[in-house]
């Protein structure tokens, strides 16, 4: 299971991980303060937001492997294609 957790008191609530989630996993309430992590189980790991994050108060853990998402896109995609060539 994905844990996000936000090191409340590094956070400077400025809210870069807002900003650059593309699933929104976080929803700031209040300018300067923490966010809220709001849906942990729609991050796929991009870890955009660890990376954009000055204050070095984001740690995701229990990610099963990082590229685990794309994977499945990728063999998704190929069994669209092969289905589409069947049907
Ligand atoms: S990017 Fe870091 S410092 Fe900024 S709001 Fe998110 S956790 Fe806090
Ligand atoms: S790792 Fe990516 S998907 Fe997960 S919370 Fe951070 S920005 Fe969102």
């Amino acid at each position: 299971m994905i844990e996000i957790t936000i090191d409340e008191e590094a956070c400077k609530g400025c809210p870069e991980c807002t900003s650059v989630c593309p699933v929104d996993v976080f929803r700031l309430d209040e300018p300067g303060k923490p966010p809220k992590t709001i849906a942990a189980e729609k991050c796929f790991g991009c870890f955009s937001c660890v990376d954009v994050c000055r204050a070095d108060a984001i740690e995701i853990k229990g990610f099963p492997v990082s590229t685990s998402y794309f994977l499945e896109l990728e063999d998704e995609r190929v069994i669209r294609d092969l289905l589409e060539k069947l049907i």
